[in-house]
């Protein structure tokens, strides 16, 4: 007799191999849930000020801090990561444009996504409400050991740990483009119908190209 496997996950391959979700508005399967591996989104925001939303799915919902720099993968560069309401799972998926005068009104990107687990097996909510979450990320820029710590009301700092993941490069300036469809703000806002000039303040300034001028 052979044992029954469950279907669901696996069955899922077929409809990834299918499908270019750069290409396709349909959505893409989230990561596989298991009691240990757990979502985590990075949508980069151009709203009244451009920051990074930090989200981890924790219990039914992704608990979220604002980070105006982004994240840093160099381990001396804490980067201020302010606690803001929880979001909905569904809410990792969102990329777009929030309309100008609604709340968050500007670009939303998905600067980054994958799954998170937690170091030394804690359960994330405890780490939550103890203001300390220590976690290893397995997106497509984040990698490797990290650090929230809460260092007052609502305000934490995030930090890289040191691992082989750590680097002084600028991961907001080398990779600016969204993770799913490797667009830069100002072309959601055009393909989406928002302010592509503001938007564009979000992304890095086109590279100039200069002549070298080695003596
Ligand atoms: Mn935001």
């Amino acid at each position: 007799m052979v044992a029954k496997k469950p279907a669901a996950r696996r069955g899922l391959s077929e409809y990834k191999r299918k499908r270019d979700f750069a290409r396709t508005p349909e959505p893409a399967p989230r990561p596989a849930r298991s009691a240990t591996r757990r979502s985590f989104v990075v949508q980069k925001h151009r709203a009244t000020a451009l920051h990074y939303d930090f989200r981890l799915e924790i219990g039914d919902a992704m608990p979220s801090w604002a980070v105006p720099k982004g994240p840093s993968l160099d381990p001396s560069q804490k980067r201020l990561a302010m606690q803001v309401e929880d979001h909905p799972l569904e809410y990792a998926g969102f990329e777009g444009v929030i309309p100008e005068g609604e709340y968050g009104g500007g670009t939303v990107m998905i600067w980054d996504e994958g799954t998170y687990e937690m170091l030394d097996d804690v359960d994330p909510a405890v780490a939550l409400r103890k203001g300390e979450i220590r976690f290893t990320l397995d997106g497509h820029k984040l990698k490797g050991r990290w650090t929230l710590v809460r260092t007052g009301p609502r305000r934490w700092l995030l930090i890289k740990g040191r691992d082989t993941y750590a680097r002084t490069t600028d991961i907001t300036v080398s990779r600016p483009r969204s993770v799913r469809t490797k667009r830069l703000l100002a072309e959601i806002a055009r393909d989406e119908g928002g302010n592509v000039e503001k938007a564009a303040t979000g992304d890095p300034a086109p590279r100039r190209v200069v002549a070298s001028a080695k003596p």
